[in-house]
């Protein structure tokens, strides 16, 4: 993929904010926060977001695939690492070389890699945390005979060192915290019937550190980190929380249309009377969704309506008078007394702001500061 930087077009991401919001979590909580940077930190760039994480007191990383992982160590970060969802029996020995933790959800994974394991002369133990599944449906183990029985096979195995157990809430982002309840009822079972504890005891995304009293040492911090209510618009934020993401680009050209003239595929839209119109270089294929057509850009801190189809790489609005060819355009964040976030988006989209953030594409350069 071009990273394409001779374009105007600029994802701008506050490395502050995320420092600052990180802090707030720490002092919050008063658990050692693991930064949730998973897809390339959600859209917000995997290295420059871990280093930033690091620096503002975040102990550990979590990731969702082995190559997110060695990709941080490629790059010198040398926290805990864990690996949040099943990776292939067959990679234990990259997980091993890059010291990276993984999670295990059945006795047979740790069977097939035992034997990978005992086949090769390594000194150094694949680190495993034990994910326990109180309700969520994904991936963990179900019963506490299944978990015992792991961790008797863990415990006589030369080759593995329990360093957690986790779960995963479904629902700590919303109101009604019956079913978390009862989910957190499983893992506090669970952990009861445990003979020892591991090092890290984690089930607190951002919405349960946020909203729950919960078990364990560990946050695995991510949304709120980016400075984004985990909940949508639906719970109050108890600290308040930065947004550190803002998309801009420029407007490349302007010109006065008369009535009637078609703009976009499909000529969906035809100016209503004679209009300024402008065309901004971003489009479908940098993730911004041809569902915002009708949806608004700032430009000049006043909001111009995306009018027509959204293309593969441009889009075009209306102005309300001439602007000058080159005239900051704001698609997300502010500008003037404006403000446009990653949630305005997702409700014109109908999906959440996380969904909005991952999606930015890569050709969109992650300019930091
Ligand atoms: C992605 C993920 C998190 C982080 O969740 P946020 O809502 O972004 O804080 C935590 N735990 C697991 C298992 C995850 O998959």
């Amino acid at each position: 993929m071009a990273v394409s930087y001779h374009r105007p077009t600029k994802a701008i991401i506050d490395l502050e904010a995320i420092r600052q919001n990180i802090k707030q979590e720490i002092n919050w909580s008063k658990k050692e926060v693991f930064a949730v940077v998973k897809a390339n930190g959600y859209g917000h760039g995997l290295v420059p977001v871990a280093i930033a994480a690091a620096e503002s007191g975040a102990s550990g990383f979590c990731v969702a695939t082995l190559d997110e992982g060695i990709e941080l160590r490629q790059h010198g970060l040398m926290q805990p690492i864990l690996v949040l969802s099943v990776i292939s029996v067959q990679d234990v020995l990259l997980a091993i070389k890059y010291d990276i933790s993984i999670t295990v959800t059945s006795l047979s994974w740790l069977e097939k890699a035992q034997h990978i394991l005992s086949e090769e002369s390594f000194s150094s133990l694949l680190k495993v945390h034990i994910k326990i599944d109180t309700g969520m449906g994904r991936i963990g183990f179900l019963t506490s005979s299944d978990v015992l029985e792991a961790i008797s096979f863990i415990d006589e195995s030369p080759n593995f060192n329990w360093e957690g157990i986790f779960t995963h809430y479904a629902t700590a982002d919303q109101i009604d915290s019956s079913y978390w309840k009862k989910q957190h009822g499983c893992f506090e079972k669970m952990l009861s019937k445990l003979p020892y504890l591991p090092t890290y005891v984690h089930d607190s995304n951002s919405a349960t550190s946020l909203w729950h009293h919960s078990q364990g040492n560990m946050v695995r911090l991510g949304i709120a980190m980016y400075g984004l209510n985990p909940s949508g618009r639906a719970m109050e934020e108890v600290y308040p929380l930065k947004p550190a993401l803002s998309l801009e680009s420029e407007l490349i050209q302007v010109k006065y249309l008369t009535q009637g003239a078609g703009i976009g595929y499909g000529k969906t839209y035809e100016t209503t009377e004679n209009q300024w119109i402008g065309t901004v270089p971003i489009g479908y294929a940098d993730g911004y969704s041809r569902k915002l057509q009708g949806f608004y850009v700032l430009i000049e801190g006043k909001r111009c309506e995306i009018v027509g189809r959204i293309c593969m790489d441009q889009l075009m609005v209306r102005l309300p008078h001439e602007f000058p060819e080159g005239s900051k355009v704001t698609l997300i964040g502010r500008n003037g007394d404006e403000q446009i976030t990653l949630q305005d988006i997702a409700d014109q989209l109908e999906t959440i702001h996380y969904e909005v953030a991952c999606l930015l594409s890569p050709r969109i350069p992650r300019e930091y500061k």
